[in-house]
């Protein structure tokens, strides 16, 4: 019982990330070097200085969140150093060597 009357409560606050068309008008309004605002709403978006997906960063990359409390929306802003994007450039050359790999016939 105690559950059914939270539950509604955890929904409503929950953060999801912007879905792919949003983030994208966000991110072509950075690079136009404006403010960027919700695509969903139209409010200005704050900028939260510590990322959702900090969890998810490598070595020294850095990140911010940039957030529609209206909506609950966010879209994460990924600072890549050359020490980290050379990290993830090689997670995905060895990710791409191991799918290759393993379609190749075993020797027999
Ligand atoms: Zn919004």
């Amino acid at each position: 019982m105690q559950q059914d009357v939270r539950t509604p409560g955890r929904r409503a606050s929950a953060w999801r990330g912007f879905d792919g068309r949003s983030a994208d008008r966000i991110d072509s309004q950075m690079r136009e070097g404006r403010r960027p605002c919700c695509p969903l709403c139209r409010e200005l978006l704050e900028a939260r200085p510590v990322t959702r997906m900090i969890r998810h960063l490598v070595l020294d990359a850095s990140g911010y969140d940039l957030e529609c409390r209206t909506c609950r929306r966010f879209r994460s802003v990924i600072k890549h150093t050359a020490r980290s994007l050379r990290l993830v450039r090689m997670r995905r050359l060895a990710a791409a060597v191991r799918a290759t790999g393993s379609r190749e016939p075993a020797l027999a």
